[in-house]
Protein backbone atom coordinates (compact mmCIF):
# COMPACT_ATOMS: atom_id res chain seq x y z
CA UNK A 1 0.00 0.00 0.00
CA UNK A 2 1.22 3.24 -0.85
CA UNK A 3 0.61 6.60 -2.05
CA UNK A 4 0.13 8.07 -5.23
CA UNK A 5 1.82 11.57 -6.96
CA UNK A 6 1.49 12.69 -10.38
CA UNK A 7 3.49 15.93 -11.02
CA UNK A 8 2.29 17.96 -14.37
CA UNK A 9 1.98 14.50 -16.07
CA UNK A 10 1.41 14.88 -20.00
CA UNK A 11 0.51 12.51 -22.77
CA UNK A 12 1.04 12.92 -26.34
CA UNK A 13 0.31 10.64 -29.52
CA UNK A 14 2.49 12.15 -31.61
CA UNK A 15 1.58 16.13 -32.05
CA UNK A 16 -1.76 15.13 -30.17
CA UNK A 17 -1.51 16.50 -26.45
CA UNK A 18 -4.26 14.63 -24.74
CA UNK A 19 -3.28 14.89 -21.01
CA UNK A 20 -2.28 18.28 -20.44
CA UNK A 21 0.11 18.81 -17.33
CA UNK A 22 -2.36 16.88 -14.50
CA UNK A 23 -1.07 17.22 -10.87
CA UNK A 24 -2.68 14.70 -8.05
CA UNK A 25 -1.91 13.17 -4.59
CA UNK A 26 -3.81 10.35 -3.84
CA UNK A 27 -3.33 9.36 -0.60
CA UNK A 28 -2.12 5.77 1.34
CA UNK A 29 -5.06 3.84 1.31
CA UNK A 30 -7.65 6.03 -0.42
CA UNK A 31 -10.26 5.20 -2.71
CA UNK A 32 -9.95 7.49 -5.69
CA UNK A 33 -12.84 7.94 -8.02
CA UNK A 34 -11.70 9.41 -11.65
CA UNK A 35 -14.85 10.33 -13.67
CA UNK A 36 -15.52 12.47 -16.38
CA UNK A 37 -17.81 12.19 -19.94
CA UNK A 38 -16.47 10.06 -22.17
CA UNK A 39 -13.02 10.88 -23.95
CA UNK A 40 -11.76 12.86 -21.31
CA UNK A 41 -8.82 11.07 -20.46
CA UNK A 42 -9.68 8.79 -17.73
CA UNK A 43 -8.75 5.41 -19.18
CA UNK A 44 -5.10 7.17 -20.90
CA UNK A 45 -4.43 8.38 -17.46
CA UNK A 46 -4.89 5.34 -15.32
CA UNK A 47 -3.00 3.71 -18.42
CA UNK A 48 -0.12 5.84 -17.72
CA UNK A 49 -0.25 5.25 -14.08
CA UNK A 50 -0.47 1.03 -14.74
CA UNK A 51 2.39 1.48 -17.14
CA UNK A 52 0.43 0.92 -20.35
CA UNK A 53 0.90 3.98 -22.18
CA UNK A 54 4.45 5.84 -21.69
CA UNK A 55 3.98 8.93 -19.93
CA UNK A 56 5.39 11.47 -22.07
CA UNK A 57 6.22 14.58 -19.59
CA UNK A 58 6.09 14.88 -15.98
CA UNK A 59 6.62 12.56 -12.78
CA UNK A 60 4.68 9.52 -11.04
CA UNK A 61 5.43 8.55 -7.92
CA UNK A 62 4.30 5.46 -6.13
CA UNK A 63 5.17 5.36 -2.03
CA UNK A 64 7.83 8.12 -2.82
CA UNK A 65 9.36 6.10 -5.74
CA UNK A 66 10.02 6.73 -9.22
CA UNK A 67 8.21 4.97 -11.40
CA UNK A 68 8.01 7.61 -14.49
CA UNK A 69 9.32 5.47 -16.76
CA UNK A 70 9.49 1.85 -15.00
CA UNK A 71 8.35 -1.58 -16.21
CA UNK A 72 4.46 -2.11 -15.34
CA UNK A 73 5.19 -5.35 -13.92
CA UNK A 74 7.91 -3.22 -11.58
CA UNK A 75 5.45 -0.46 -10.31
CA UNK A 76 3.73 -2.32 -7.45
CA UNK A 77 -0.02 -2.04 -9.41
CA UNK A 78 -2.24 -4.39 -10.31
CA UNK A 79 -5.02 -3.17 -13.29
CA UNK A 80 -8.74 -4.91 -13.30
CA UNK A 81 -10.01 -4.67 -16.67
CA UNK A 82 -13.50 -3.80 -17.68
CA UNK A 83 -13.82 -6.63 -20.27
CA UNK A 84 -12.17 -9.08 -16.77
CA UNK A 85 -9.31 -10.40 -19.40
CA UNK A 86 -9.59 -13.80 -18.41
CA UNK A 87 -7.89 -16.90 -19.79
CA UNK A 88 -10.75 -18.93 -20.79
CA UNK A 89 -9.09 -22.01 -21.46
CA UNK A 90 -7.57 -21.71 -17.47
CA UNK A 91 -9.98 -22.30 -14.24
CA UNK A 92 -10.80 -19.99 -11.78
CA UNK A 93 -7.46 -21.11 -9.73
CA UNK A 94 -5.47 -21.15 -12.34
CA UNK A 95 -6.45 -16.98 -13.97
CA UNK A 96 -5.47 -16.07 -10.05
CA UNK A 97 -2.21 -18.13 -9.63
CA UNK A 98 -1.31 -17.65 -13.03
CA UNK A 99 0.76 -14.20 -12.61
CA UNK A 100 2.55 -15.48 -9.34
CA UNK A 101 3.47 -18.06 -11.00
CA UNK A 102 4.93 -16.58 -14.16
CA UNK A 103 6.52 -14.38 -11.31
CA UNK A 104 8.51 -17.55 -9.76
CA UNK A 105 6.09 -17.72 -6.53
CA UNK A 106 6.41 -20.61 -4.36
CA UNK A 107 3.65 -23.05 -5.09
CA UNK A 108 2.38 -23.47 -1.76
CA UNK A 109 2.64 -19.77 -0.79
CA UNK A 110 0.84 -19.50 -4.27
CA UNK A 111 -1.90 -22.11 -2.60
CA UNK A 112 -2.34 -19.79 0.29
CA UNK A 113 -2.20 -16.14 -1.31
CA UNK A 114 -5.45 -17.76 -3.68
CA UNK A 115 -7.13 -19.60 -1.39
CA UNK A 116 -6.71 -16.20 0.62
CA UNK A 117 -8.29 -14.15 -2.37
CA UNK A 118 -11.10 -17.09 -2.31
CA UNK A 119 -12.47 -16.82 0.49
CA UNK A 120 -12.85 -12.89 0.55
CA UNK A 121 -14.47 -12.95 -2.50
CA UNK A 122 -16.51 -15.84 -2.01
CA UNK A 123 -15.43 -17.84 -4.92
CA UNK A 124 -14.40 -21.27 -3.17
CA UNK A 125 -17.14 -22.98 -4.88
CA UNK A 126 -15.89 -22.11 -8.21
CA UNK A 127 -12.25 -22.70 -8.65
CA UNK A 128 -12.26 -25.55 -10.77
CA UNK A 129 -14.57 -24.08 -13.13
CA UNK A 130 -13.63 -22.08 -16.46
CA UNK A 131 -14.59 -18.47 -17.25
CA UNK A 132 -17.62 -19.46 -19.55
CA UNK A 133 -19.28 -21.79 -17.01
CA UNK A 134 -19.47 -17.92 -14.47
CA UNK A 135 -22.18 -15.67 -14.35
CA UNK A 136 -21.00 -11.77 -15.20
CA UNK A 137 -20.14 -10.79 -11.27
CA UNK A 138 -18.21 -14.06 -10.62
CA UNK A 139 -15.60 -13.05 -13.40
CA UNK A 140 -15.21 -9.83 -12.54
CA UNK A 141 -14.62 -10.83 -9.18
CA UNK A 142 -12.50 -13.33 -10.31
CA UNK A 143 -10.55 -10.61 -12.23
CA UNK A 144 -9.82 -8.61 -8.83
CA UNK A 145 -8.99 -12.19 -7.43
CA UNK A 146 -5.96 -12.04 -9.82
CA UNK A 147 -5.14 -8.49 -9.19
CA UNK A 148 -5.26 -9.36 -4.64
CA UNK A 149 -3.16 -11.96 -5.08
CA UNK A 150 -0.22 -9.87 -6.20
CA UNK A 151 -0.90 -7.69 -3.49
CA UNK A 152 -0.15 -4.38 -5.12
CA UNK A 153 0.21 -1.14 -3.77
CA UNK A 154 -1.76 0.53 -5.77
CA UNK A 155 -5.15 -0.96 -7.07
CA UNK A 156 -6.04 -0.05 -10.60
CA UNK A 157 -9.84 -0.38 -11.73
CA UNK A 158 -10.95 0.65 -15.30
CA UNK A 159 -14.71 0.85 -15.55
CA UNK A 160 -15.02 -2.76 -14.09
CA UNK A 161 -18.55 -2.18 -13.36
CA UNK A 162 -19.80 -1.51 -17.04
CA UNK A 163 -20.32 -5.21 -18.59
CA UNK A 164 -23.04 -5.76 -15.70
CA UNK A 165 -26.52 -5.20 -15.59
CA UNK A 166 -27.77 -2.70 -13.13
CA UNK A 167 -28.45 -5.11 -10.59
CA UNK A 168 -25.59 -6.79 -10.42
CA UNK A 169 -23.70 -3.41 -11.06
CA UNK A 170 -25.28 -1.51 -7.75
CA UNK A 171 -23.84 -5.13 -5.71
CA UNK A 172 -20.71 -5.20 -7.10
CA UNK A 173 -20.26 -1.49 -6.23
CA UNK A 174 -21.13 -2.62 -2.39
CA UNK A 175 -18.99 -5.18 -2.65
CA UNK A 176 -15.59 -3.57 -4.01
CA UNK A 177 -16.28 -0.64 -1.34
CA UNK A 178 -16.21 -3.33 1.32
CA UNK A 179 -13.12 -5.07 -0.44
CA UNK A 180 -11.35 -1.61 0.08
CA UNK A 181 -12.39 -1.22 3.95
CA UNK A 182 -10.72 -4.76 4.32
CA UNK A 183 -7.78 -4.31 2.52
CA UNK A 184 -7.01 -0.64 3.40
CA UNK A 185 -5.70 -0.80 -0.14
CA UNK A 186 -4.95 2.27 -2.13
CA UNK A 187 -7.48 2.27 -5.40
CA UNK A 188 -8.08 4.40 -8.37
CA UNK A 189 -11.17 3.55 -10.05
CA UNK A 190 -12.29 5.05 -13.54
CA UNK A 191 -15.89 5.58 -14.40
CA UNK A 192 -18.14 8.16 -16.83
CA UNK A 193 -20.69 7.44 -13.86
CA UNK A 194 -21.03 10.09 -11.56
CA UNK A 195 -22.95 8.29 -9.18
CA UNK A 196 -20.67 4.88 -8.90
CA UNK A 197 -17.97 7.83 -8.19
CA UNK A 198 -20.69 9.72 -5.34
CA UNK A 199 -20.82 6.30 -3.88
CA UNK A 200 -17.66 5.03 -3.33
CA UNK A 201 -15.01 7.57 -3.26
CA UNK A 202 -12.99 9.16 -0.95
CA UNK A 203 -11.85 11.58 -3.12
CA UNK A 204 -13.51 12.28 -6.69
CA UNK A 205 -11.23 13.59 -9.84
CA UNK A 206 -13.24 15.22 -12.19
CA UNK A 207 -12.00 15.44 -15.75
CA UNK A 208 -12.16 16.91 -18.66
CA UNK A 209 -10.39 17.47 -21.90
CA UNK A 210 -7.55 16.04 -20.45
CA UNK A 211 -7.72 18.49 -17.57
CA UNK A 212 -8.63 17.81 -13.77
CA UNK A 213 -11.86 20.54 -13.35
CA UNK A 214 -11.50 19.65 -9.42
CA UNK A 215 -10.81 17.00 -7.17
CA UNK A 216 -11.71 16.36 -3.65
CA UNK A 217 -14.59 14.55 -1.03
CA UNK A 218 -17.68 13.48 -2.86
CA UNK A 219 -19.49 16.19 -0.65
CA UNK A 220 -16.89 19.06 -1.44
CA UNK A 221 -17.48 18.65 -5.20
CA UNK A 222 -21.71 18.41 -4.54
CA UNK A 223 -21.96 20.97 -2.13
CA UNK A 224 -19.17 23.94 -2.99
CA UNK A 225 -18.38 22.78 -6.91
CA UNK A 226 -15.29 25.42 -8.53
CA UNK A 227 -17.62 25.68 -11.73
CA UNK A 228 -19.92 25.30 -14.02
CA UNK A 229 -18.71 21.86 -15.20
CA UNK A 230 -18.34 19.96 -12.02
CA UNK A 231 -21.89 21.45 -11.04
CA UNK A 232 -23.83 20.02 -13.39
CA UNK A 233 -22.07 16.27 -13.91
CA UNK A 234 -22.11 15.79 -10.23
CA UNK A 235 -25.88 15.26 -8.86
CA UNK A 236 -28.40 13.15 -10.37
CA UNK A 237 -30.87 15.21 -11.38
CA UNK A 238 -28.08 17.26 -12.22
CA UNK A 239 -28.35 21.25 -10.75
CA UNK A 240 -31.00 23.90 -12.27
CA UNK A 241 -29.27 26.38 -14.19
CA UNK A 242 -30.61 29.78 -14.73
CA UNK A 243 -29.16 33.12 -16.40
CA UNK A 244 -29.52 36.12 -14.75
CA UNK A 245 -27.97 39.37 -14.95
CA UNK A 246 -26.41 41.63 -12.04
CA UNK A 247 -28.94 43.92 -10.54
CA UNK A 248 -29.29 46.88 -8.01
CA UNK A 249 -25.52 48.33 -7.16
CA UNK A 250 -24.27 44.78 -7.37
CA UNK A 251 -26.86 43.05 -4.66
CA UNK A 252 -28.85 41.19 -6.56
CA UNK A 253 -29.49 38.99 -10.11
CA UNK A 254 -32.17 39.06 -11.71
CA UNK A 255 -33.49 35.39 -13.02
CA UNK A 256 -35.95 35.95 -16.35
CA UNK A 257 -36.60 32.45 -15.98
CA UNK A 258 -38.50 32.60 -12.81
CA UNK A 259 -40.32 35.60 -13.72
CA UNK A 260 -37.85 37.87 -13.02
CA UNK A 261 -37.43 37.55 -9.40
CA UNK A 262 -34.51 39.37 -7.73
CA UNK A 263 -32.14 37.06 -5.67
CA UNK A 264 -30.05 38.40 -2.85
CA UNK A 265 -26.43 37.66 -3.56
CA UNK A 266 -23.80 37.32 -1.09
CA UNK A 267 -20.71 36.83 -2.20
CA UNK A 268 -16.76 38.60 -1.53
CA UNK A 269 -16.01 39.15 -5.44
CA UNK A 270 -17.36 42.47 -6.15
CA UNK A 271 -20.20 42.22 -8.52
CA UNK A 272 -21.20 44.84 -11.47
CA UNK A 273 -24.89 45.66 -12.66
CA UNK A 274 -25.21 44.25 -16.28
CA UNK A 275 -22.62 41.30 -15.32
CA UNK A 276 -23.85 37.96 -17.01
CA UNK A 277 -23.93 35.47 -14.49
CA UNK A 278 -25.66 31.99 -13.98
CA UNK A 279 -27.42 30.82 -11.09
CA UNK A 280 -27.39 27.33 -9.67
CA UNK A 281 -30.18 25.32 -8.01
CA UNK A 282 -30.18 21.78 -7.15
CA UNK A 283 -33.50 19.95 -7.35
CA UNK A 284 -33.82 19.00 -3.67
CA UNK A 285 -33.05 23.13 -2.70
CA UNK A 286 -36.80 24.22 -3.80
CA UNK A 287 -38.83 24.74 -0.78
CA UNK A 288 -42.47 25.41 -1.03
CA UNK A 289 -41.98 27.63 2.14
CA UNK A 290 -39.32 29.05 1.12
CA UNK A 291 -38.65 33.04 0.53
CA UNK A 292 -38.22 33.62 -2.66
CA UNK A 293 -41.31 32.51 -5.07
CA UNK A 294 -41.37 31.59 -8.69
CA UNK A 295 -43.88 29.83 -10.62
CA UNK A 296 -43.45 27.39 -13.36
CA UNK A 297 -45.53 25.45 -15.99
CA UNK A 298 -45.21 21.50 -15.06
CA UNK A 299 -45.26 19.83 -18.42
CA UNK A 300 -43.92 16.26 -16.83
CA UNK A 301 -43.90 14.59 -13.26
CA UNK A 302 -42.08 12.02 -12.65
CA UNK A 303 -43.33 9.76 -9.36
CA UNK A 304 -40.77 7.00 -7.88
CA UNK A 305 -42.77 7.03 -4.80
CA UNK A 306 -41.20 8.45 -2.09
CA UNK A 307 -40.26 11.74 -3.74
CA UNK A 308 -41.23 13.12 -6.96
CA UNK A 309 -39.57 15.52 -9.69
CA UNK A 310 -41.75 17.85 -11.78
CA UNK A 311 -40.22 19.30 -14.86
CA UNK A 312 -40.80 22.00 -16.50
CA UNK A 313 -39.74 23.12 -20.17
CA UNK A 314 -39.79 26.37 -21.57
CA UNK A 315 -38.35 27.73 -24.95
CA UNK A 316 -34.85 28.29 -24.57
CA UNK A 317 -34.15 25.86 -21.59
CA UNK A 318 -31.10 23.71 -22.70
CA UNK A 319 -32.67 21.83 -20.30
CA UNK A 320 -35.78 21.32 -17.92
CA UNK A 321 -35.93 22.88 -14.34
CA UNK A 322 -36.51 20.12 -12.51
CA UNK A 323 -37.85 20.43 -9.22
CA UNK A 324 -37.99 17.32 -6.66
CA UNK A 325 -41.42 17.02 -4.59
CA UNK A 326 -42.17 14.89 -1.31
CA UNK A 327 -45.02 15.10 0.81
CA UNK A 328 -48.16 14.29 -0.40
CA UNK A 329 -49.56 16.96 -2.27
CA UNK A 330 -47.89 16.74 -6.15
CA UNK A 331 -49.10 18.71 -8.57
CA UNK A 332 -50.45 17.72 -11.98
CA UNK A 333 -48.61 17.59 -15.10
CA UNK A 334 -49.92 20.70 -17.26
CA UNK A 335 -50.75 22.73 -14.20
CA UNK A 336 -48.73 25.52 -12.66
CA UNK A 337 -46.57 24.70 -9.58
CA UNK A 338 -45.30 27.32 -7.03
CA UNK A 339 -42.15 26.90 -6.25
CA UNK A 340 -39.66 28.62 -3.36
CA UNK A 341 -35.83 29.13 -2.83
CA UNK A 342 -33.72 30.33 -0.31
CA UNK A 343 -31.11 32.53 -1.26
CA UNK A 344 -28.57 30.84 0.79
CA UNK A 345 -28.83 27.43 -1.17
CA UNK A 346 -27.82 29.01 -4.74
CA UNK A 347 -24.28 29.12 -5.93
CA UNK A 348 -23.34 31.64 -8.60
CA UNK A 349 -21.26 31.41 -11.50
CA UNK A 350 -19.79 33.73 -13.86
CA UNK A 351 -21.20 32.78 -17.47
CA UNK A 352 -18.32 33.83 -19.75
CA UNK A 353 -15.33 31.53 -18.11
CA UNK A 354 -18.10 29.17 -16.01
CA UNK A 355 -15.93 29.79 -12.71
CA UNK A 356 -17.79 29.93 -9.58
CA UNK A 357 -18.10 33.10 -8.15
CA UNK A 358 -17.78 33.00 -3.92
P1 LIG B 1 -11.95 8.24 -21.59
O1 LIG B 1 -11.36 7.04 -20.95
O2 LIG B 1 -12.17 9.37 -20.63
O3 LIG B 1 -13.18 7.95 -22.39
P2 LIG B 1 -9.57 8.19 -23.19
O4 LIG B 1 -8.52 8.25 -22.14
O5 LIG B 1 -9.85 6.85 -23.79
O6 LIG B 1 -10.90 8.84 -22.64
O7 LIG B 1 -9.17 9.18 -24.37
C1 LIG B 1 -8.74 10.51 -24.14
C2 LIG B 1 -8.42 11.18 -25.45
O8 LIG B 1 -7.24 10.60 -26.01
C3 LIG B 1 -9.51 11.04 -26.50
O9 LIG B 1 -9.63 12.26 -27.17
C4 LIG B 1 -8.98 9.96 -27.42
O10 LIG B 1 -9.45 10.13 -28.71
C5 LIG B 1 -7.49 10.18 -27.32
N1 LIG B 1 -6.73 8.93 -27.55
C6 LIG B 1 -6.79 7.79 -26.83
N2 LIG B 1 -5.97 6.85 -27.30
C7 LIG B 1 -5.34 7.41 -28.38
C8 LIG B 1 -4.35 6.96 -29.33
N3 LIG B 1 -3.85 5.73 -29.25
N4 LIG B 1 -3.98 7.83 -30.28
C9 LIG B 1 -4.49 9.07 -30.35
N5 LIG B 1 -5.40 9.56 -29.51
C10 LIG B 1 -5.84 8.75 -28.53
Amino acid sequence: MAELALNNAIKRYGATQVIHGVDLQVDDGDFCVFVGPSGCGKSTLLRMIAGLEETSDGRMTIGGRDVTHADPARRGVAMVFQTYALYPHMTVRENMSFGLRIGGTEKSEITRKVDAAAQILKLGDYMDRKPKALSGGQRQRVAIGRAIVRQPDVFLFDEPLSNLDAELRVEMRVEIAKLHKQLGATMIYVTHDQVEAMTMADKIVVLRDGRIEQAGPPVRLYEDPDNLFVAGFIGSPRMNFFDGTVVRGGSHVALPRLGGVEVPVTVSAALRDGHSVRLGLRPEHFEPEAPLRAELAIDVIENLGGVSYAYSSAEGDAHPVIVELRGKSRPNAGGMLQVGFDPASVLLFDSESGQRIR
